[in-house]
């Protein structure tokens, strides 16, 4: 990528629309990309609150999300920093599997429900055969596409695992999705975490509301331990390691019929595998798309033709009347924070900006490398450093967030 090309792409080139949402770490607009015309989401995230300066959601999402190019898991196009906040710009969805769930106007058959679950489950296999924890599956980050395509979105709480020894916190995922061992506490845990919530999304689809919506962690074991009965040692022998462990009055299980009548009989197979509590019992996400479930009548209906939310009535997308929202940096700002000072420690907010943006720079740099087609609208001339052609997370002079990121992942808490 040449010179002129970096300068063109970061000018004018997003027009900021609606509001989309909110998330944990920053509000989601729609916004139209002006190079190639299409519409986009782009996420808002404040950069330089932190303890140590870094947003380490943000560059976990950034750098994750570079390794997870999958038909199932959503498209990180582009990031740039500007005016204090980094962007991260997505491919646009029109709805989530929560708002599909939720609506009482849709009709989800069987087919319908297998689809959008092996979708779920595909995407989720990819990040566990790259390594990566989600630790946020909810319905409302299963995003889908103008085509009907499932997406796995908000990589904010992702991690690597696979270290025998890397402990990690237990305060993941939304407490109705989190497996028993995280709820007693565990700091050693791996993909059964996903498992866990995976099925209760596909109880959710089943259901068509949250299968255990716990009011507090202990009400949350309570309603696992109602559907699923108390665990024993026998079933489970880690269990009474866990740091949180507290014996339960012992209930019985019921039949998992009574908790799911009109699921068939094969769905009943799967969501018993999944919601095994040993997890290391627990069935992995690869074997449960592996499970005849999905093999079997009916077969899970093609994803265009799957139901979804009417749309909502919006005002156009692109009028060119409009003044633009312009959210990349201008040519005056780029010119104000370029300099070799950028990295002396200074608490002015767009030097800041800048020190992080060396960092963005270097997280996104391997989407910018491959992606001709959309390229990245990073300004490297902004940070005084011609970059490599293809920069990598290992290049010597990403040091600083290669330490910042290795720091992370191995000191979760
Ligand atoms: P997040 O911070 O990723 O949880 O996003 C917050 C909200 O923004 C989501 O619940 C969605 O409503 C919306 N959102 C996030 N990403 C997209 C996207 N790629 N397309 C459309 N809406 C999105």
């Amino acid at each position: 990528m040449t010179e002129t090309d970096q300068s063109d792409t970061v000018s004018d080139r997003y027009l900021k629309r609606e509001v989309l949402g909110e998330g944990t770490y920053g509000v989601v607009y729609k916004a139209i990309d002006t190079k190639t015309g299409q519409t986009v989401a782009i996420k808002k995230i404040r950069l330089g609150k932190q303890k140590e300066g870094v947003n380490f959601t943000a560059l976990r999402e950034i750098k994750l999300l570079k390794e997870l190019k999958d038909p199932n898991i959503i498209e990180l196009t582009d990031a740039f920093p500007h005016e204090g906040n980094l962007h991260l710009v997505f491919e646009f969805m029109e709805t989530d599997l929560e708002a599909v769930i939720r609506d009482r106007n849709i009709f989800l058959s069987p087919a319908d429900i297998k689809s959008y679950f092996q979708m779920t489950l595909k995407g989720l296999a990819f990040c566990h055969r790259k390594w990566v924890l989600h630790r946020d599956m909810k319905p409302n980050n299963l995003l889908i596409g103008p085509n009907g395509q499932l997406k796995l979105a908000d990589f904010g709480l992702a991690r690597l695992f696979g270290s025998p020894d890397r402990r990690f916190t237990h305060q993941v995922f939304a407490r109705w999705y989190r497996a028993p061992e995280l709820l007693f506490g565990a700091k050693q845990y791996a993909s059964g975490v996903d498992v866990w919530a995976a099925a209760c999304i596909f109880a959710e689809l089943l259901l068509r509301r949250p299968f255990l919506p716990g009011t507090s962690d202990i009400d949350q074991l309570g309603k696992i331990f109602a559907a699923f009965g108390t665990p024993t040692p026998s079933q489970w022998p880690d269990m009474v390691y866990l740091p949180d462990y507290v014996e339960y009055q012992y209930v019985p299980a019921p039949p998992l019929r009574s908790l799911f009548p009109m699921a068939s009989g094969d769905a009943l197979d799967l969501l018993s595998k999944m919601f095994t509590y040993d997890p290391k019992a627990r069935i992995s996400v690869q074997r449960a798309l592996e499970h005849w479930y999905f093999s079997s009548a009916p077969l899970p209906t093609d994803p265009v033709k799957l139901p979804r939310p009417a749309p909502k009535s919006r005002a156009p997308d692109f009028d060119p009347q409009d003044g633009p929202t312009v959210l990349s940096p201008t040519r005056k700002s780029r010119r104000i924070m370029a300099g070799p000072e950028r990295f002396e420690g200074n608490s002015n907010q767009e030097e800041k900006i800048d020190e992080h943006a060396g960092e963005v720079r270097q997280a996104v740099g391997d989407i910018a490398g491959k992606n001709e087609q959309v390229p990245m609208s990073v300004d490297f001339s902004i940070f005084g450093t011609k970059p490599q052609s293809t920069p990598t997370i290992n290049s010597a002079d990403s040091c600083h967030l290669k330490r910042e990121l290795d720091r992370e992942f191995q000191h979760d808490e």
